[in-house]
């Protein structure tokens, strides 16, 4: 009855967490000063991912892990369950940054990961609901089916084919999501539906049974060369890996280096099999349409719908508390749009909502690395495209660290350093104001059928 009691707040956290199998009650603090060979804060998939590598790569590596909370209480058990193959930087931002060639391999590598990611789900025993349907976006307007037709043409220009991504006609892209006014749209196979929370909890598991030793409720203060000081001890290391991402700000000497935004999510109660029919999303493929300001949703495994959205404020000094989780005004903009998309949802009951930070940083180029002088690792600024990356992100700190030469420690993204977001208020300001003109570049678009130039205006100044 106590594990029960202490695990309670946990199960709150998301639709995901109250339906992961298991105890959520958390495992042991760090009980005094350790030594290590690596030392990895947070147990996000990043942190999991990294240990999990590690401990493949060198079973006799000491590897410690220290997490605030449990594992998976950040965005990695709150997500909308994309593996996708989607980086946060396009292929022409990687080519221009790099080569064409870095930004070609990049992409593969992504293609990579998603099944990575589902083989050693598999293999490990982690059922964490794996359906790899693709990603079917839709274009509602004639400016959305611009953008389809736009996405798909620069795929053509790096030499990715119908394969990777090809355009839909109406009524295909209807039969793979019975939305109301849709135009095309564009579908891509590399993207698995997951249940997050199954994922990181089964890693979790998994690292420990290989070894790797996880502190929960163990909050790192400070990040030195060598070493993670804790409130309990102090874990002495070689290496140590930040894996904190939308909490980054809260540690000293991070403040400005990504921009926590929320995103927000809402789950139905399960939908029964006549809506189904109507709707399909057979094969649970993720969806979205083509707007500004991201909405993303899957079917899941228990046939609800779990759908998301950005729109919910950023705060003033990159703050993150577990209020500003909860906005009742965007979860009810969720509910009314995802109504707009399937009205066969009908009056359909919201179980879940909640929300989580993603980490921005101000290039919008997530990054993966290791600074050989200090000892410490990084990796992160993934937006919302960190399922699957943080697995790529995770072999790629194994390879680093054990000093394994690979294609992978070659991508774009290693050892890419995003500069420091600008001092509040501008920061406020900036992401706020963003999020504003994206909202209303939508609606005006919705409005005329037209691209919005103020969007675009909005994307060049953010740097997205
Ligand atoms: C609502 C939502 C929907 C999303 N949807 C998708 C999606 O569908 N597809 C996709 O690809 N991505 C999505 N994302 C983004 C994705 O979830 C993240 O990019 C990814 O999970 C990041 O993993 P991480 O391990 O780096 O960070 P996190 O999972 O946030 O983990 C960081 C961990 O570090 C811990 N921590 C922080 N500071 C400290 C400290 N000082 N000491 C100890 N521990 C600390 C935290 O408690 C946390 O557990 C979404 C995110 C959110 C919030």
């Amino acid at each position: 009855m106590y594990g029960m009691v202490r695990s309670d707040p946990y199960r709150s956290l998301s639709f995901w967490h109250d339906t992961v199998p298991g105890s959520l009650a958390p495992g042991d603090p760090l009980p005094g000063d350790t030594q290590a060979d690596v030392a990895i804060v947070g147990a996000g998939f990043t942190g999991l991912w990294t240990a999990y590598y590690l401990a493949r790569r060198d079973p006799s590596l000491r590897i410690v892990v220290c997490e605030r909370e449990i594992a998976g209480f950040g965005a990695s058990g709150r997500n909308g369950g994309w593996c996708s193959a989607l980086f946060p930087a396009s292929l022409p931002k990687l080519a221009r940054m790099a080569s064409r060639d870095a930004a070609v391999a990049m992409q593969r590598a992504m293609y990579g990961t998603v099944d990575e990611v589902g083989t050693v789900a598999a293999a490990e025993g982690i059922d964490c609901h794996w359906a790899k349907g693709g990603t079917v976006m839709l274009a509602r307007s004639p400016a959305q089916l611009e953008r389809a037709k736009a996405e798909v043409d620069e795929a053509r220009e790096f030499g990715f084919g119908d394969e990777d991504l090809r355009l839909l006609g109406a009524a295909e892209a209807r039969e793979l999501a019975g939305a109301t006014g849709v135009l095309g749209g564009t579908y891509t196979p590399h993207c698995a539906a997951i249940h997050p929370a199954r994922l990181a909890r089964g890693l979790l598991e998994v690292i420990r049974r290989a070894g790797v030793s996880v502190y929960e409720r163990t909050p790192v203060m400070r990040i030195e060369p060598g070493q993670l000081v804790t409130p309990t001890g102090t874990v002495r290391a070689r290496h140590v890996v930040r894996a904190t991402e939308g909490y980054t700000p809260g540690l000293p000497g991070h403040r400005r280096a990504v921009a926590p935004v929320y995103s927000l999510m809402i789950a139905t109660e399960p939908l029964p099999p006549a809506v189904w029919d109507e709707i399909g999303l057979a094969g649970r493929p993720t969806f979205s349409d083509l707007r500004h300001l991201i909405i993303y949703g899957q079917r899941t495994a228990d046939d609800r719908f779990a759908f998301g959205g950005r729109g919910a404020p950023y705060h003033l000094g990159s703050s993150v508390r577990p209020s500003y989780d909860q906005v009742p005004g965007v979860f009810a903009a969720l509910r009314r749009t995802l109504a707009e998309l399937f009205p066969a949802l009908g009056e359909a009951r919201v179980t879940h909502h909640w929300g989580g930070p993603i980490g921005i940083p101000r290039d919008w180029c997530a990054s993966v690395g290791l600074d050989r002088s200090t000892g410490i690792g990084w990796a992160g600024g993934y937006v919302g495209d960190g399922v699957s990356t943080t697995n790529l992100a995770g072999r790629t700190l194994a390879d680093l660290i054990t000093g394994t030469d690979s294609d992978l420690i070659r991508l774009p993204w290693v050892g890419h350093r995003s500069p420091d977001w600008e001092p509040e208020p501008l920061r406020w300001l900036g992401l706020n104001a963003g999020l504003q003109v994206m909202s209303l570049a939508d609606r005006q678009e919705a409005r005329s059928g037209r691209p919005s130039a103020l969007a675009e205006f909005m994307g060049r100044f953010l740097g997205g």
